[in-house]
């Protein structure tokens, strides 16, 4: 199904957000028109490599045996092993595995990290199952999948409901399977297992630094900038605590619980460190004495300089899009703003620093985890942030140059540059035999 836009009988408009797949290959279509793609290479980066379903029957603590379906997508290897997440959760489809893989490849190539794209998961929910099973389902999905994996051949990462546990099961399972430590077969590994220092703040502080040097091309001080962050996981209570240190102001934030307001700024580090001290805490559950309680809606279209969606997909729709007050928006999220949003944000002129850009600092630190794995030799926590930094920095500067220059909004830009280097490597190696 396409995005697309359906009117009530009241006369409100809704939109269906429909599936990522198509909204991907409608964006490479438009994308190869405006670069005028060899037709050969289009059709090649509109199909996935490879992909893979898998069936994954796990014994669960009360003795039945439950079959689950898992994939591994591999989008493009052109530019070197393929590289994504893996994602545990009840939506998990073949389709969204497509997509994610693909957006994977764009990434990669924006942040010109040597790697392809992939996806994968399993259609499972992790909620309502015990570790002993997850345990179990991780081992046999990796089993099942192992043909395909490898440091040099496939390497996945934690992605929704996974985390460096899943990844230590991972790792484990394709070194027995081979009988060597194979712990460069997946990245976001706890230290202790080869994992990168840095790893587990990487991705919101990429936010955070591309927020910083949007500000600095715009001309705008970075001291006292308001700021609000939808979602305060992994991602945004990252993102927000380093832009406070920075000198912004973080006068709004959210979770799924709803969020706070204070427009003088918000303390993120206690809020982060009571929500540390007690687990399953939402913000909802926070003492807030000097701040107000708002809805997510309300968050996103507060009056603010800049905002960081970093929740969920599909959040500044067709309906919201025209009240968003930030003239600028990074995005830490996957797909927050749908296509019709992301229209009427460019006609409004709001600065919209894409995904497969702003929140790339977590594939950028797991490229670093992979070249530290492959040499065992591990770097200090300022190393690795210092050339985190230094990426990010020259991935923005490439990607505002180039959208300047033809005179596109930052997505398509983005997106155009990646689609090209993408081509440019195909069209170097030649088609294999
Ligand atoms: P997370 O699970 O740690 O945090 C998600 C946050 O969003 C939580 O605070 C949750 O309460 C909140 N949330 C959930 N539903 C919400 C709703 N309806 N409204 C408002 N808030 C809601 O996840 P994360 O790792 O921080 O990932 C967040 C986003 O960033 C996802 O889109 C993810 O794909 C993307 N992302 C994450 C990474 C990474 O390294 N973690 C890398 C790239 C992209």
């Amino acid at each position: 199904m396409e995005q697309t836009v359906q009117v009530d009988d009241k006369g409100v408009t809704t939109e269906l957000t429909g599936d990522l797949w198509s909204t991907v290959l409608t964006q490479l279509d438009e994308v190869a028109e405006r670069l005028q793609l060899d037709p050969g290479i289009h059709a090649m980066l509109r199909q996935p490599e490879r992909e893979l379903t898998v069936a994954v029957p796990v014994m669960m603590d009360d003795g039945h045996i439950e079959v689950f379906t898992g994939y591994r997508v591999q989008h493009s290897s052109a530019r070197g092993p393929c590289k994504g997440g893996i994602r545990y959760h009840p939506e998990v489809n073949l389709n969204e595995a497509r997509a994610l893989a693909a957006l994977m490849t764009w990434k990669c190539a924006v942040v010109d990290v040597p790697f392809g794209g992939a996806k994968g998961g399993v259609s499972c929910n992790p909620r309502q199952m015990s570790e002993a099973e997850i345990c179990r389902l991780t081992r046999r999905y990796t089993a099942m999948i192992m043909p395909i994996l490898g440091p040099r051949r496939d390497i996945p990462a934690p992605d929704v409901n996974t985390n460096p546990q899943v990844m230590a099961w991972m790792a484990d399972t394709v070194s027995m399977l081979e009988g060597s430590s194979v712990i460069e077969v997946v990245t976001g590994k706890p230290v202790v297992l080869g994992g990168s220092l840095g790893r587990n703040e990487a991705t919101g502080r990429g936010v955070a630094i591309v927020v910083r040097e949007v500000l600095r091309r715009l001309g705008r001080p970075v001291e006292g900038t308001r700021v609000a962050v939808q979602g305060f996981g992994n991602v945004g209570s990252v993102a927000a605590r380093l832009l406070q240190e920075m000198g912004c102001r973080i006068v709004a934030i959210s979770d799924v619980s709803g969020g706070l307001r204070n427009s003088r700024g918000l303390d993120v580090a206690a809020i982060a460190h009571y929500l540390g001290m007690h687990r399953r805490a939402l913000l909802a559950d926070y003492p807030a004495d000097d701040a107000e309680r708002i809805s997510n809606e309300e968050l996103l279209t507060g009056d603010v300089d800049v905002l960081v969606p970093a929740a969920l997909e599909h959040q500044i729709r067709a309906d919201n899009a025209a009240a968003v007050q930030a003239r600028i928006i990074v995005e830490g999220a996957n797909g927050p703003t749908t296509r019709q949003a992301d229209d009427i944000l460019n006609e409004r002129g709001v600065v919209v620093v894409p995904d497969i850009l702003a929140n790339a600092g977590g594939v950028v630190v797991s490229y670093l985890e992979w070249v530290q794995d492959l040499q065992r030799f591990f770097w200090e926590e300022e190393t690795v942030n210092a050339r985190l930094e230094a990426i990010m920095q020259r991935s923005l500067h490439e990607v505002w140059e180039f959208s300047q220059a033809h005179q596109v909004p930052l997505r398509l830009g983005a997106h155009m540059l990646a689609v090209r280097k993408v081509a440019e490597a195909i069209q170097t190696r030649g088609i294999f035999p």
